[in-house]
């Protein structure tokens, strides 16, 4: 559901744009419906007289894969199962992409045949947005009447997104407790957060001028944290010289913070690797299928970052003409019954075709392709 920013000249309610609705037929082609996981909760303490956030959700995340990959190993009618062993609290302090070993800051060195990074995002180019995120409780969202508004069919089950000057916000219900999650996109903050610090200023004083239910929200917001959206440059290769080193996730193509793909794109990832390296154990192959990996995946990540770009740019366009044209083609449709972003103009007939290209992928389908093409003819 959209909504503008800044409320009407009537009054301080949000002022309702209109809807834009997944096809049905779109979730069955993509076998299944969606989820709104949360990744973060309230729990903060204090640490170093810093702030540090507790994010139990994405813990949860991190146990669903970790039971995932550890299943694998007990799995003994599964020819690719190997043995899984996960250290926890191990950072990497060095990594020699020649001799393929880590060093730990605890002096600890690994060996391997191959290494995959997964790690975090390099800081670049700030572009001016941060995005605050938050989360409201239900318990305190339903003492408040123009939160327990979010709570009414058909907002409760949306992603409410409010498109303001330079700036925007998504809400939605999430997670099993069904809290309000909050991302806020806004220009009044150039810290350089991190997920898991307390923003040095509060959520209210970089709420700008919005409407009663943001500025609720705000008021009654947990710590939220800060992180900016910055323009990464693109490396020149995901994988080693060496052959024996490849990047995933993040380290590998970051996506802006509260983009809605990020998880599942690194996700894909893991998938897609996971299955090139299913089908044989044979270490030669191993810089080969780094070289698939990157080949297969590059395109399709680019695509979606660039999407998810897009749609930022689309939400929280500057006052003026453009922005003015794409709320009276929103409006336009929303008074004709059709969806909101099925206009023909190519600025919102983007976001729907996104969608396809997103939903209508299988990892190991795309990693089969390429075994199955290529790959089993040399083994
Ligand atoms: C705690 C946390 C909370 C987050 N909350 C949000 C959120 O609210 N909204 C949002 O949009 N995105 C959030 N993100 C980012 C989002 O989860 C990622 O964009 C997405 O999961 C992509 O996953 P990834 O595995 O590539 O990277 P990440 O999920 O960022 O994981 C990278 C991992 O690498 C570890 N790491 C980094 N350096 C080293 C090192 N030297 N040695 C060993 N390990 C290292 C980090 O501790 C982290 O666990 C969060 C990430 C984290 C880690």
């Amino acid at each position: 559901m959209f909504y503008k920013y800044d409320s009407n000249e009537e009054g301080p309610d949000p002022d309702y744009i209109g809807l834009s609705l997944w096809h049905p037929e779109l979730l069955n082609d993509a076998r299944g419906d969606f989820l709104q996981m949360r990744v973060r909760s309230l729990d903060f303490v204090n640490r170093d007289k810093r702030s540090r956030l507790i994010c139990h959700q994405h813990r949860d995340l991190l146990r669903i894969l970790y039971n995932a990959a550890v299943k694998e190993k007990n799995t003994q009618d599964n020819a690719s199962s190997g043995v899984v062993t996960v250290h926890f609290d191990a950072e990497v302090t060095k990594i020699d992409c020649d001799a393929c070993s880590v060093t730990m800051r605890s002096g600890e060195a690994h060996r391997a045949d191959a290494i995959i990074g997964a790690d975090v995002v390099r800081d670049d180019v700030p572009t001016g947005l941060s995005v605050y995120s938050t989360v409201i409780p239900k318990a305190v969202a339903m003492e408040h009447e123009e939160l327990a508004k979010l709570y009414e069919y058909p907002r409760s089950k949306m992603v409410n997104v409010f498109m303001g000057h330079n700036r925007a916000a998504k809400v939605s219900i999430a997670g099993k407790d069904e809290d309000v999650l909050v991302g806020l996109y806004t220009p009044d903050s150039s810290e350089g957060g991190t997920w898991t610090e307390e923003a040095a200023r509060d959520i209210q004083e970089v709420v700008g001028s919005s409407n009663n239910l943001l500025e609720g929200l705000a008021a009654h917001a947990g710590p939220s944290s800060c992180v900016q959206i910055q323009d990464h440059s693109e490396l020149d290769s995901w994988v080693s010289k060496s052959g024996k080193v490849a990047v995933i996730g993040e380290a590998a193509h970051p996506f802006p913070p509260a983009s809605t793909h990020a998880c599942s794109v690194a996700i894909e990832d893991g998938a897609f690797i996971g299955k090139i390296f299913s089908h044989t154990r044979n270490s030669d192959r191993i810089e080969e299928f780094l070289h698939a990996f990157e080949k297969h995946r590059r395109p399709r990540c680019a695509y979606i970052l660039q999407a998810e770009k897009k749609n930022i740019g689309f939400f929280t366009l500057p006052g003026g003409e453009k922005q003015a044209a794409r709320d009276a083609s929103m409006r336009a449709n929303q008074a004709a019954g059709v969806d909101v972003m099925e206009a023909p103009e190519a600025d919102m007939q983007h976001i729907w075709d996104d969608f396809a290209k997103v939903f209508g992928y299988e990892p190991a389908d795309d990693a089969d392709e390429w075994w199955v093409s290529w790959g089993r003819f040399r083994d």
